[in-house]
């Protein structure tokens, strides 16, 4: 297992917008910086409140309603093996 490369392809590739678990409180209370990172070079932020699996923990997801990482194409490209990086925190390092 790798860690994601944190770019903006990888981002258009995350699914947990979609996410029945990132509630749409958290995606208003979330929007200003994750505007703000993507107007940037994401590989430089130090977090979003997106791609759970290379930026880490939520800090506002706090309740499993369903992960749909395994449908996503970045968790087979990185032959990732688990579920809630939102509030498990990302992907180890090899
Ligand atoms: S595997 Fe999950 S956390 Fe990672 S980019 Fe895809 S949907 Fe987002
Ligand atoms: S990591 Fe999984 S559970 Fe969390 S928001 Fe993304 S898809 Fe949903």
């Amino acid at each position: 297992m790798s860690q994601i490369p944190r770019t903006k392809e990888n981002l258009k590739k995350c699914l947990c917008m979609k996410c029945p678990t990132y509630t749409f409180m958290c995606k208003m209370k979330n929007m200003p910086r994750n505007m703000v990172a993507m107007m940037r070079d994401i590989g430089k932020v130090d977090r979003m409140e997106a791609m759970f699996c290379a930026f880490g923990k939520s800090k506002c997801i706090t309740d499993e309603k369903g992960c749909i990482c395994m449908t996503c194409a970045l968790f087979r490209e990185y032959n990732l093996d688990k579920a809630y990086y939102c509030l498990g925190g990302k992907a180890p390092k090899m």
